[in-house]
């Protein structure tokens, strides 16, 4: 094992069994690492009972930035960039927006790009820097979105637009940008509800896909992109980057309001001399197709469930891998934002996030049955959550856990 364990600081993110697995491997004494690790005793007191009926944690005001980051000189690398669910910023909340790399070598692969990505990858030092502005976005070779909810994808533009400046723009290749299709129909409420007509988005297309989306948001800045052409000489945007929507059997597309999830084996998205790209389809319904998506390397291994409530489909695509990187929801503060009685739209939300996310109580055990060695928790929402609720994930797996933080690296394999 490779990647270092910071200064031990209460509540920091990091299980007992993985903060006693690292203490023999950075000369840590037991003595401290179990001090590192309060809420794994909590755990043990029945995180996977109701997380309903117990008083809520305190909230967030004043609460302390998180552990510092997880480090590791491996060349095969997972970098969390961002761990927070959103769309809300959450107040006090140390975490950006959700946006993940995975880093082989000199070259790296994004899966989303939330809310802050392209800061988060000057502060991971991803990619090269150099005075001429060819980095740090001429090593990365892919972004891979997992769906099209804002909180995903509220940064690509500026990925997009500012990185044609910043190493994008690189003659002889072309930027892909994989994610799904077009969803063919509006999605209808849970009751069963169509929207009304008259709030349509975009009527004529209400459901653009990855391809669409990218399209659109060329024509939305013409204007810079066209001054670019004219006045600094480069060539259009679709030399650079390009949208394209992951294919998916006829069959498994031809109703998106009937099954949101269906069983499916994994298909294959991409490959290069580094990594294979395979990707199923996850339970986030009423968004239709969402996409988790597996990375393998020469080193290993790493699994990216975007977001998803419990999938049989995931648990198939992330057996055997190194690492799963899984979104976690807070139970108990779904309970606490939306209390009963709920009106229509309360009860439209609380159902989306019961049904669509994985609470704490159930991400450990999915880990345990894909047999994965390490359990990395983000998208965390709320995003200002105590990392010791967190933690109680790791009552039900018995590998490695960690509470994901921003900027932690962590080897494959
Ligand atoms: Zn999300």
């Amino acid at each position: 094992m490779n990647h270092r364990l910071p200064p031990g600081t209460p509540g920091n993110g990091i299980s007992r069994r993985r903060a006693l697995g690292l203490a023999s491997a950075v000369g840590l004494t037991p003595l401290a690492a179990t001090a590192c690790s309060p809420a794994s005793q909590a755990s043990s007191a029945g995180a996977g009972a109701s997380g309903t009926t117990s008083s809520p944690p305190a909230a967030a005001p004043g609460r302390p930035p998180g552990r510092d980051p997880l480090t590791t000189d491996a060349q095969n690398r997972l970098v969390l960039l961002g761990t927070s669910g959103g769309p809300p910023w959450w107040n006090d909340s140390h975490r950006e927006g959700v946006s993940s790399a995975v880093a082989v070598g000199d070259r790296y692969y994004l899966v989303d790009a939330g809310d802050g990505v392209g800061k988060q990858i000057k502060k991971a030092k991803l990619g090269t820097w150099t005075p001429d502005m060819r980095g740090p976005l001429d090593a990365l070779v892919a972004v891979f979105l997992s769906h099209l909810h804002s909180d995903h994808i509220s940064d690509l533009y500026n990925l997009l637009g500012t990185g044609l400046q910043n190493g994008v723009a690189i003659p002889d290749r072309v930027l892909e940008i994989f994610g799904p299709g077009n969803r063919g129909a509006l999605p209808v409420s849970f009751r069963g509800e169509q929207i009304p007509a008259d709030q349509v988005v975009n009527p004529r297309n209400p459901t653009p896909g990855t391809r669409e989306t990218i399209e659109a948001m060329v024509k939305t800045f013409a204007t810079d992109f066209n001054d670019r052409i004219i006045d600094s000489g480069y060539p259009p945007p679709r030399d650079f980057f390009t949208g394209r929507d992951i294919a998916l059997p006829a069959e498994l597309v031809d109703d998106p309001n009937g099954d949101p999830h269906p069983r499916m084996s994994p298909v294959d998205v991409f490959e290069d001399d580094r990594v294979k790209v395979t990707a199923t389809l996850v339970q986030h319904a009423p968004v239709f197709p969402a996409f988790a998506f597996r990375f393998d390397t020469d080193t290993g291994s790493v699994t990216f469930s975007g977001d998803t409530g419990p999938s049989e489909n995931l648990v198939e695509l992330a057996t055997g891998s190194d690492i799963l990187v899984h979104e976690v929801i807070a139970a108990q503060w779904v309970a606490q934002r939306y209390p009963e009685p709920r009106d229509a739209a309360a009860e439209a939300e609380y159902q989306h996030l019961v049904g669509a996310h994985t609470t704490i109580e159930d991400v450990g055990d999915i880990a345990e049955r894909a047999g994965v060695r390490t359990l990395v928790l983000n998208h965390l929402v709320p995003g200002n959550w105590p990392v010791e609720e967190w933690e109680k994930a790791g009552a039900s797996f018995s590998g490695e856990l960690v509470v994901g933080e921003d900027l932690d690296a962590i080897a494959i394999g």
